[in-house]
């Protein structure tokens, strides 16, 4: 046998029996004639000591082990006179009667503790030994908790879980697709799923009116921090549903995830937020709300003064850093170059301090008096010792830009603390968004989304005001996820389509298979999909996905611990009719 129990097992109530444990060596320490191995498995690490008086032989063999080393240790459960708080096993120890070497190991390439010596290449590349890590190996723990307890909730809700398949034709998204040549079909391809979205909608068409799946999907998209070219929906749908009915289901859903998995109780309803007012007030449709700082229109009162930032501007917007007033010249400059970077794109950075006599100060005191800066700062709700700073430029592009400004007055006063939870549904998204480079409308979330009731009559007049049904669920500035109730009658679906700028053969090509599907009878239907990464990483306090994932891909897309993706043999190509051309550069 090669373990009675684990290493994270074992009390004071165990003293005196006899045991045998099996694990991978942590640490080997040599203190006069006694050897303390530090043996860790999965559920914690137990320390074993060797008495080189009691039996020389085990002692020696004991002190050549190396790190990493797997091995099964048979003693007795003894208690600790040096007790260790910080481990649960930590009162006690075993007394090795019995060592053998299960495997041994080459030196492993950085520290397998909490804080390794490992850099985050070199850990991708070993990642099978960095999940041998309590930290990582905890996120994982945790999405398996998540996944269980979601899958509780939604069969306790009568949802059935359906696969749906990999190799499919093109889900409109919004991203590239990656796709899969076919051997059989010389010169076609599959699609991978950027989303189950289609198949969701022909399953209500069959009548299961409540599905749901942990579904892998992927997208070629460019990444950033919280995306990966494959990650993991959450996916639902239901059919006879309306707007209110989908959100206070998968609100109570969210809710019961906080309780079982974080033991946070939502007694009240999240709060909603339409997405105008949550482009005015905050710039962004993922509005952080653990803190206020709303945004303050101010264009009104600053016009005719001769500054022409502010004459020539669309838009001029402002947020009160409550208590900022005593921030330095030297603080203010640097708050300027932080909304001068591309990224956030600024021009410059207006300030007004209220001082603690009650005295305005401003970066514009010369273009305007001291009265007219006062119902500035009344409009913003300011008091003495108040600091408030403003941006000002074309609408959507500052907000945008006041946006990343709130956040960062938001972390620099501490307001975003990660393991304090904010969520809120916002509604009322558009249905259309406008792209100024190809000059039309696209679906701001997919052509299957249904316009809002009272707007349909502004379908083809004024596309751009037509509010669509759909909805985001947003916790601490990330969407977890989002959806809609979908079209289900024909006639409308094909005007969407029209308005998209596909032809009549094109939405036949791409999605004929659905439009047939809805000459049958199809329900009204509506659901949404989670991101069960982004769901993982937000209750586990981080801030990219990568951690909550047990293989992830680099920012290029590449899995560098099996070098995927790499060329494929001639023959390979061959079978499957494929020449490969890469561009000059490569
Ligand atoms: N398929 C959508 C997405 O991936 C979600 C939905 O509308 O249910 O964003």
């Amino acid at each position: 046998m090669y373990r009675t129990n684990t290493c994270g097992e074992l009390r004071i109530s165990n003293v005196g029996t006899s045991v045998t444990l099996a694990g991978w060596v942590q640490r080997v320490r040599k203190m006069g004639g006694m050897t303390f191995i530090d043996l860790r498995d999965r559920y914690g690490i137990t320390q074993i000591v060797f008495n080189n008086e009691v039996d020389a032989a085990l002692c020696d063999m004991a002190n050549s082990l190396g790190r990493e080393f797997v091995i099964t240790v048979t003693g007795e459960v003894a208690e600790r006179s040096n007790k260790n708080k910080n481990i649960p096993t930590g009162d006690i120890e075993i007394i090795a009667t019995a060592l053998s070497v299960l495997n041994k190991s080459d030196i492993p390439p950085f520290t397998i503790e909490d804080n390794t010596d490992g850099g985050d290449e070199l850990r991708m590349q070993y990642r099978y030994l960095d999940l041998r890590r309590a930290t990582v190996r905890k996120n994982l723990e945790l999405r398996h908790k998540i996944g269980f307890e979601l899958r509780r909730f939604l069969n306790e809700n009568n949802f059935l879980e359906i696969e749906t398949p990999i190799l499919i034709k093109s889900t409109p998204e919004g991203a590239r697709d990656f796709v899969v040549p076919s051997r059989m079909n010389p010169g076609e391809f599959y699609a991978l799923p950027q989303s189950p979205q289609l198949f969701k909608q022909l399953l209500m068409v069959s009548g299961f009116d409540r599905y749901f799946q942990i579904a892998k999907c992927f997208r070629d998209e460019d990444l950033r921090a919280d995306r990966q070219p494959e990650f993991t929906q959450i996916d639902c749908e239901m059919s006879f549903v309306e707007q209110e009915d989908i959100l206070q289901l998968f609100e109570a859903m969210m809710k019961h995830i906080f309780k079982y998995v974080k033991n946070i109780d939502f007694t009240e309803q999240f709060p909603r937020m339409t997405w105008a007012d949550a482009m005015k007030f905050y710039g962004s449709d993922k509005p952080d709300i653990r803190f206020d700082m709303k945004f303050v229109e101010i264009k009104d009162l600053t016009a005719g003064k001769n500054f022409s930032v502010f004459d020539d501007a669309d838009y001029v917007g402002a947020i009160c850093a409550k208590g900022c007033a005593n921030y330095t010249r030297k603080q203010i400059d640097v708050l300027t170059e932080f909304v001068k970077r591309p990224q956030v794109g600024a021009k410059g950075l207006v300030w007004l301090k209220i001082e603690d006599d009650g005295a305005i100060k401003s970066s514009v005191g010369k273009f305007f008096s001291e009265d007219e800066l006062k119902v500035w700062a009344d409009r913003c709700n300011a008091v003495a010792g108040d600091l408030i700073l403003i941006l000002a430029g074309e609408t959507m592009k500052t907000r945008k830009a006041l946006c990343e400004l709130r956040l960062e007055m938001g972390e620099r006063l501490g307001f975003r603390n990660p393991s304090v939870y904010a969520p809120l549904w916002v509604i009322d998204f558009p249905l259309f968004e406008w792209d100024d480079e190809t000059q039309r409308f696209y679906a701001m979330h997919h052509p299957f989304t249904s316009p809002n009731p009272d707007d349909i009559k502004y379908l083809e007049t004024d596309p751009g005001r037509v509010r669509a049904t759909a909805y985001d669920m947003v916790v601490n500035g990330v969407e977890l996820g989002g959806g809609s109730i979908r079209i289900h009658n024909s006639e409308l679906q094909d005007l969407m389509f029209k308005l998209l700028g596909f032809t009549k053969e094109k939405a036949q090509e791409q999605f004929g298979f659905l439009m047939n599907a809805f000459k049958y009878g199809a329900p009204p239907h509506g659901g949404l999909a989670f991101g069960f990464d982004r769901v993982v990483s937000i209750l586990a306090e981080l801030d990219s996905i990568r951690d909550v994932i047990a293989f992830p891909k680099n920012n290029s897309g590449r899995d560098v611990m099996n070098e995927a993706p790499a060329p494929i043999d001639d023959s390979q190509l061959e079978e499957l009719c494929l020449k490969v051309e890469l561009p000059l550069s490569k």
